[in-house]
């Protein structure tokens, strides 16, 4: 028998860790109702917030209620492990990113449980996202008036955590002046409201809290007096000073103290907070805008504290860089373009708020008198109308997002981006930190709350190179500044991994001591999200950060062209090195992943196309942000060792329906469609493609032959069992109907006139194999139209062989070849018609518009730059063709007077939906009416697919078969896309039409 061991084996940490996360698991399975996601690549996806820091969390719980979020407590003590609760995750420090398990509210918690509308106040579970609860109040004419700029994402739950502040903040201060009560869950399970410190109840834990933090608070009054910042935004540190109020904006109306107001901006480190009453205010009647231009940024920073004076809302700065910035985004350019004159250095958005438009007309007065008296007569562009106004803001808001979308390792980095000085060093505070970023051969935009003093600014940092060092470099010439200046080192976006250790700076010792004892009598554990606000990391121990030292990019060969990301970039300059040259060894694949930046847009749920996906499932992993991380991951060698064809990538990108919502609305510009191709791709090249993908995939193959056996594939609808079968075999769900064939449109077509047209009267109508096969009328429609103008019509038909198509099919299956091949046979076929100048006209978005875009990406260099220039939808041409004075449509009035429109994914992405709306304009007397819908949800053989039909229906009921079911019978329904009026049929039983048909009825 071998003798005992002198010393016993110590175990691996990271096996003890492992093992205790199995038990952690069991037992939230087995307890818990919610999700429990404790896989590597769901652990991955929760590892990161919009902070540059990295850390993977235990494992996660996602409740679906409030009993849910007590177990997981209880376990993780039980189990000894610490808890982090999260909401959108959109914070800008790391305050959402620790080794610990993540409760997740943002998925079920979403009630309003309460709301007042006498006494203006609502009480709502954590997970009410802030434009949700607004969208709620408007009817009553209240709103929380918080107004973050991620608004669309962020959860009252977070924002409470983070004591956000909106750009209104001067008017309505910020959430910690507007939190009433929040009941709290603390580590040990103990439940306690807190609200009015007079009415806390004062017996057990709630009374021995209570009497500690009360003691605490009387014993620094003096220092709190003495260290803690006078300024409205700070929000760093725990807000001691509701014993001892210390900021410009009272926090309660007769001075008292409200315990609920301690833990807001508490960062999840004392209590989890079940639920928050807050204080609403009315909406203004009215607003108006004044946008100040201004020749030289320093007098812009001058004169900030001169306007506030006038009592205005917010006062919001853009610089130079940034209005560069919106120029050159079109969809930003026109509405930027309108508030500025001439050139300025910097412009300054003055809003004033309130029941009175007279009154305000009145502001804008005085205010347009106070820059004539500070010598800028004239820079004052008034803004009045509501839609300019939303429009205006909405590019601020868009600012940092903006900014992030530019290309390469250096990235604009949160650090110091909302340090809070007073006005009256605003100027000089600006000029000098610019220096500072020179020195450290970087530079910053600046941006936002002048009103405050709070401008947001980030160095261009690449935290591979030296960005570490350069950090904290700049940190601390930051901080001796703000401290000059006796202003706040955060002033908007919390303390988290990156500002944590400031917190001893800007309070001093002693109330950091304070702080220790804070977290002490709520969490004598340390089990509520440790190492925030205290005990915090150095914020430049690069361990935590996303770009670990060793971060690696694995090397594959893509197989579309991602060189375009592939580029370094000065950060002085501003100048891209050319493509392919970012030293990148996924042919910037990896890089055009990394472009997200974690903000979480992707997340917002009422307006727009992105993200259909997640709308219905409201999991992280199907929301662009998700597959982004999991893409990031999975390219730098992080997963477990799973690649571009593993199940982790397989999984996150199913319910991706390629509706490229991202690639217009994701303010970095995530085009996941074309990740999710490159991810087919590898799967296809890995594990071959299944029947049924193969046999939508080869439709343009076999349609011409297919067309003549109608009766054939009407079979699978009509012979009895024949649809579950085709279920069985090739995955198309036995719920929906195949698409009827008609025949071959383009074989039958009649042929254009040999003789040559009109000059700049010949076009092509590039009949997709949609049109060609299941929809004549549409084809027949078009070709009248145009023709009625006077144009000579080609199509795409071959003579002897099938038509051209786009090969769109092949990629939904992952088969790039094949498509490059078709794409390559159409591109060399319609060379000589755009070497002449002849315009390619289509029917179907999804086609036309992968010519303009997909076609791109296969290497075919001019040729195709060429294609994407004179390919265009038919709406599209029409309305160039009319601008340009070619076209001449006489149209007579429909016995209909109303449209309802949808439009497709890809017409959305590529802004083609105006068009559609001009021309039905264009028929007298017809209104058309614009669904506010995201993906109908169809999207391609996505809907036909057996394991995807809920998913489908449910994209389809997020809001377009609803507005379709509610219009009148004799409204026309109008939706371009086949696969659209194909998802109208089956959830409403209407039939869509195509706009090319409207016209054709109503040639006179
Ligand atoms: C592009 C961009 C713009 C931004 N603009 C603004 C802005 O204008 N103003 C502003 O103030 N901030 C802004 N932020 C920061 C951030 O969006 C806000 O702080 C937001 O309110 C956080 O909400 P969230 O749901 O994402 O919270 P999360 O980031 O998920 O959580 C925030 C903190 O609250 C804690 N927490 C979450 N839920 C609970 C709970 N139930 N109980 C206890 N603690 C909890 C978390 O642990 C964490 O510490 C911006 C961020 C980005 C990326
Ligand atoms: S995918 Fe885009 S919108 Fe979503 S978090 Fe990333 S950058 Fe933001
Ligand atoms: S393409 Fe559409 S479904 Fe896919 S991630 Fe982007 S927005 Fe979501």
């Amino acid at each position: 028998m071998n003798a005992p061991l002198e010393h016993p084996v110590q175990l691996d940490p990271r096996f003890a860790r492992a093992a205790a996360a199995s038990a952690l698991r069991a037992q939230l399975v087995a307890q818990c109702r919610g999700d429990v996601l404790f896989d590597t690549a769901s652990r991955g996806r929760y590892s990161t917030d919009a902070s540059v820091y990295q850390i993977f969390p235990i494992g996660v719980v996602v409740p679906r209620d409030a009993d849910d979020v007590r177990t997981a407590l209880a376990v993780a003590r039980e189990q000894r492990v610490a808890v982090l609760p999260r909401g959108a995750g959109s914070s800008q420090c790391g305050q959402t990113v620790g080794e610990a398990l993540v409760i997740d509210h943002s998925k079920f918690l979403n009630r309003v449980v309460a709301f007042d509308a006498e006494a203006m106040t609502a009480t709502v579970q954590p997970g009410v996202v802030l434009d949700q609860l607004n969208a709620f109040l408007r009817p009553h004419g209240l709103w929380l008036p918080v107004d973050v700029s991620t608004s669309a994402q962020a959860t009252i739950g977070g924002m409470a955590g983070n004591n956000s502040c909106g750009s209104r903040s001067i008017a309505y201060g910020n959430m910690v002046h507007n939190v009433l009560g929040i009941d709290a869950i603390l580590a040990d399970g103990s439940e306690i409201a807190f609200g009015p410190i007079g009415k806390m109840a004062r017996t057990g834990r709630a009374g021995a809290l209570v009497d500690g933090l009360a003691g605490i608070g009387a014993r620094e009054r003096d220092e709190i007096a003495r260290v803690v910042p006078k300024v409205l935004r700070r929000v760093g540190g725990y807000n001691l000073d509701v014993f001892e109020p210390q900021s410009v904006r009272p926090y309660t109306a007769d001075g008292s103290t409200n315990l609920a107001q301690l833990l807001v901006g508490s960062e999840g480190t004392l209590a989890y907070f079940a639920q928050i009453t807050v204080q609403l205010a009315r909406l203004p009647a009215h607003r108006t805008l004044g946008v100040v231009n201004f020749g030289s940024f320093r007098t812009a920073m001058e004169s900030a504290q001169h306007i506030v004076e006038l009592g205005p809302t917010a006062v919001e700065l853009v610089d130079r860089t940034m209005l560069d910035l919106a120029r050159a985004n079109p969809a930003f350019r026109a509405v930027i373009e309108r508030a500025l004159i001439g050139e300025p250095d910097a412009i300054l958005l003055v809003e004033f708020a309130g029941a009175d438009a007279a009154e305000q007309l009145a502001q804008l007065g005085r205010l347009e008198e106070l820059v004539g008296d500070l010598g800028l007569t004239g820079a004052v562009v008034r803004v009045t109308s509501p839609q300019a106004q939303k429009e205006l803001w909405e590019v601020r808001k868009a600012g940092l997002n903006i900014m992030m979308s530019m290309k390469g390792d250096g990235k604009p980095v949160s650090f110091i981006e909302d340090c809070a000085v007073p006005l009256e060093h605003l100027a000089e505070y600006t000029e000098r930190l610019t220096q500072v970023f020179r020195k450290h051969g970087t530079q910053g935009t600046w941006y936002a709350h002048a009103s405050v003093g709070t401008l947001h600014v980030r160095p261009i940092l690449d935290m591979r190179r030296g960005g570490a060092q350069k950090m904290r470099a700049i940190a601390e010439e930051a901080s001796a500044m703000v401290r000059e200046y006796k202003g706040a080192y955060s002033g908007e976006h919390g303390d988290g991994l990156c500002r944590g250790e400031w917190v001893a700076w800007q309070f001093g010792p002693r109330l950091n001591a304070a702080f220790a004892e804070v977290k002490a009598l709520f969490d004598p554990d340390n089990r509520m999200n440790p190492g925030k606000i205290v005990a915090p990391p150095k914020m430049d121990d690069a361990s935590l950060f996303r770009v670990a030292p060793g971060f690696r990019r694995i090397a594959l060969q893509p197989s579309l062209d991602w060189s375009a990301w592939n580029v370094d970039r000065d950060p002085m300059t501003g100048v891209e090195t050319a493509p392919g040259t970012g030293g990148d060894a996924t042919g910037g694949l990896a890089k055009a992943v990394e472009m997200c930046n974690n903000n979480g847009h992707c997340r917002k749920f009422d307006a727009g196309t992105m993200c259909p996906s997640y709308r219905v499932t409201r999991d992280e992993q199907h929301s662009t942000r998700g597959r982004a991380n999991t893409l990031r991951l999975v390219l730098s060698g992080q997963l477990d060792g799973a690649d571009l064809a593993g199940e982790a990538v397989q999984a996150a990108l199913d319910l991706c329906v390629s509706c490229k919502g991202c690639k217009r609305e994701c303010p970095t510009g995530i085009d996941m469609a074309k990740l999710k191709i490159e991810a087919l791709a590898a799967r296809a090249a890995r594990h071959g493609v299944s029947l049924g993908d193969r046999l939508t995939a080869s439709l343009p193959r076999y349609a011409p032959w297919l067309s003549r056996m109608r009766w054939l594939p009407a079979l699978r609808d009509r012979l009895p069992g024949a649809a579950w079968l085709a279920e069985r075999f090739f995955g198309l769900s036995a719920k929906r109907a195949l698409p009827r064939w008609q025949g071959n449109f383009l074989r039958a077509a009649p042929v254009a006139p040999a003789a040559p047209p009109a000059a700049g009267k010949e076009v092509l109508l590039f009949v997709d194999t949609f049109s060609n096969y299941f929809a004549h009328e549409n084809a027949r429609a078009a070709r009248r139209v145009l023709e009625a103008a006077g144009y000579t019509v080609r199509t795409n038909a071959r003579a002897g062989d099938r038509p051209l198509c786009c090969g769109r099919t092949f990629l939904a299956a992952g088969l790039v070849d094949d498509a490059k091949s078709e794409a390559r046979r159409t591109l060399d076929a319609l060379l000589p018609y755009l070497r002449r100048g002849v315009a390619i006209v289509g029917l179907e978005p999804s086609c036309v518009l992968g010519m303009r875009d997909e076609f791109l990406d296969y290497g075919f260099g001019a040729d195709a730059q060429l294609l994407a220039e004179q390919t265009l939808l038919f709406e599209e041409f029409l309305v160039r063709e009319k601008a340009a004075g070619r076209l001449a449509l006489a149209l007579r009035r429909l016995p209909e007077t109303e449209a309802l429109l949808h439009g497709h994914c890809h017409q959305k992405a590529f802004a083609a939906v105006k068009p559609v709306v001009e021309v039905l304009g264009w028929v007298p007397g017809l209104t058309t009416r614009l669904v506010e819908s995201s993906c109908c949800g169809m999207a391609g053989a996505f809907g036909h697919e057996a394991r995807h039909h809920a998913v489908s229906m449910a994209m389809g009921e997020l809001s377009l078969l609803p507005a379709v079911r509610a219009a009148s019978a004799a409204t026309l329904v109008i939706a371009d896309g086949f696969s659209c009026r194909h998802q109208i049929h089956d959830g409403t039983g209407r039939e869509a039409q195509h706009a090319a048909r409207i016209l054709e009825r109503a040639l006179a």
